[in-house]
């Protein structure tokens, strides 16, 4: 990775001032394979919603095998709230029996094994890493994809492009961070719509300022 700018590191260090260096997890979950399926359903889906969902769905299939052996048109209506629930209950089954068949039950810790598992893609892959192994990784959801174009850090509009761009300006100790940060500051202060730019903390840095006046 080139040097970090001095620009980057006073972003860096004001998002660090606001919203703290703690690593959190918005979705709930209490072992890795509860994470991996609660990202499953965060596609397209609030946290929040998830949340609601997980705190059931977690008590009745409290094991992977239960999830491995489930009934996909049951399963669905269990998680038929967090929208696309034909998919995702095909995939949760799936990825669920690779890993009892193929890992033992646990979560494999590569970017290839966890892509080659139903329903996991970069993104969903990164959370794991970062979340459950602290392996530096750059979660590209909606807010950072959003936000890291408005600080000028990518120009890119595919998550994996701005994932890259993001490598190359941001240390690696701010990678995981990032994600965490920029989801408090998207839904706290840079809103996709009417963001609260006269009151923004970061606007001397933003592109987008004066023309998102609220
Ligand atoms: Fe977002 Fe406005 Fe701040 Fe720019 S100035 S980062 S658009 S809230």
């Amino acid at each position: 990775m080139a040097k970090v700018s001095k620009r980057t590191k006073e972003i860096l260090a004001l998002l660090d001032q606001e919203y703290g260096t703690e690593y959190v997890c918005y979705l709930h979950y209490e072992t890795p394979w509860q994470l991996l399926i609660a990202t499953i359903l965060s596609a397209q889906c609030t946290d929040a919603r998830v949340n609601l969902v997980t705190k059931d769905l977690f008590q009745k299939y409290d094991t992977l095998e239960k999830f491995a052996a489930a009934d996909q048109k049951e399963l669905e209506q269990d998680i038929h709230s967090t929208g696309f629930y034909h998919n995702k209950a095909k995939n949760i089954i799936a990825c669920a029996n690779k890993l009892v068949e193929t890992y033992h039950g646990e979560l494999p810790k590569t970017l290839e094994e966890l892509t080659g598992l139903a329903g996991v893609g970069r993104k969903t892959a990164n959370v794991i890493r970062g979340n459950i192994f602290h392996d530096p990784s750059i979660v590209v959801d909606t807010h950072v994809k959003r936000i890291s174009k408005r600080l000028g850090f990518t120009k890119e509009e595919d998550p994996v492009k701005v994932e890259f761009d993001l490598m190359k300006v941001l240390p690696k100790d701010h990678w995981i961070l990032y994600n965490i940060q920029i989801i408090s500051f998207g839904r706290q202060v840079c809103m996709a719509r009417n963001p609260s730019c006269a009151t923004c903390f970061l606007k001397k840095y933003c592109s987008e300022t004066g023309r998102k006046q609220t």
